[in-house]
């Protein structure tokens, strides 16, 4: 097969990994950024051009697209689905995923633990939404943040009001939280591929740190999942309709709480912790899909 790897950087870990598992599966393999790509549309004809070139020859993409370009990277990825060509992530999991708040809406709805969570427009009363989600300590979350950036703690209701006050200031949607204590700074993450969970590590925030990402220096552990977790995780994926998801929970005595699905979850921590192939089984599904697809369409 000919596939195409959507990412900025090819010297990422996460990037080289999977063309190397492409590789190493037979398949010819490009690194396409996807900003470079220029899309043209007009009936009946999506193409897709990039550097003078048509890539219409692609299998499949993989799209490895960041969270500030999820927009433009959507619509290329978009463009490669009105071309027939199978994309590990679909266009629309893609932008749901990246809104938070329609990803947690989803997963309320789907009967998942999260924790209470209050979004709430500028002229709302804060200290009523800091009361609601149980009062203070809070986790105050900027929606279009990642890595832990644009996660506050606040302490007081006092710090809690003036850190929502700062946000609304600035015009900057945020959610208010429930602060999970009994999590300890403690994270799971669990990488799912294709309805399975393929490998699963604990993150713990480093001394006097709450937010346990590796970006914020979280050092991780392989765990065993229990089955509440694993069907957590595989469901979280399946109702953001994401067939490659970072799904992060954080244990708690009401059982596991979900705060983010990821559609373009890191592979460095993950398959250094389990020392899984998970480039590979992500290569695997791509296979298994394309190829499907690929086959529908010429009998038609
Ligand atoms: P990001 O998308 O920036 O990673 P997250 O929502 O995943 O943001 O939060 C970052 C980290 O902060 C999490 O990995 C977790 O350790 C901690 N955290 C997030 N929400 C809560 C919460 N409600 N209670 C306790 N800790 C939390
Ligand atoms: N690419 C990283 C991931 O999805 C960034 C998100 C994070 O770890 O917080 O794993």
């Amino acid at each position: 097969m000919n596939i195409a790897i959507l990412s900025r950087n090819p010297k990422l870990y996460s990037t080289l990994r999977l063309k190397e598992a492409c590789e190493k599966h037979g398949h010819t393999v490009e690194i396409i950024d996807h900003m470079k790509c220029v899309l043209f549309i007009e009936k009946k004809n999506p193409v897709v051009l990039y550097q003078g070139r048509k890539l219409d020859y692609f299998d499949a993409i993989i799209p490895r697209i960041g969270a500030s370009v999820t927009f433009y990277g959507a619509a290329v990825v978009r463009q490669f689905e009105m071309m027939k060509v199978f994309s590990a992530v679909e266009s629309q999991a893609l932008i749901r995923s990246r809104d938070k708040l329609r990803s947690l809406q989803i997963l309320s709805r789907a009967g998942l633990g999260l924790p209470k969570t209050i979004f709430m427009d500028y002229s709302a009363d804060a200290e009523d939404s800091i009361d609601a989600v149980g009062g203070a300590p809070v986790i105050i979350k900027l929606l279009e943040g990642t890595q832990g950036l644009g996660v506050v703690l606040a302490e007081n209701k006092k710090a809690a009001q003036s850190v929502i006050e700062a946000f609304h200031g600035v015009h900057a949607r945020i959610i208010i939280q429930e602060f999970v204590k009994e999590a300890k700074g403690a994270d799971i993450r669990a990488f799912v591929v294709d309805g399975e969970v393929v490998g699963a590590m604990r993150r713990q925030a480093k001394d006097g740190e709450f937010r346990s990402n590796l970006h914020r220096g979280g050092v991780a552990e392989v765990i065993k999942l229990s089955r509440t977790e694993k069907h957590a995780a595989i469901t979280a994926a399946k109702k953001v309709g994401l067939s490659i998801a970072g799904v992060d929970m954080l244990p708690s005595k009401r059982g596991p709480l979900i705060i983010e699905v990821n559609s373009s979850p890191g592979l460095e921590g993950i398959e250094a912790a389990t020392k899984v192939d998970i480039a590979g089984k992500i290569v695997r599904f791509v296979e298994k899909h394309a190829t499907k697809k690929k086959i529908q369409k010429d009998k038609v």
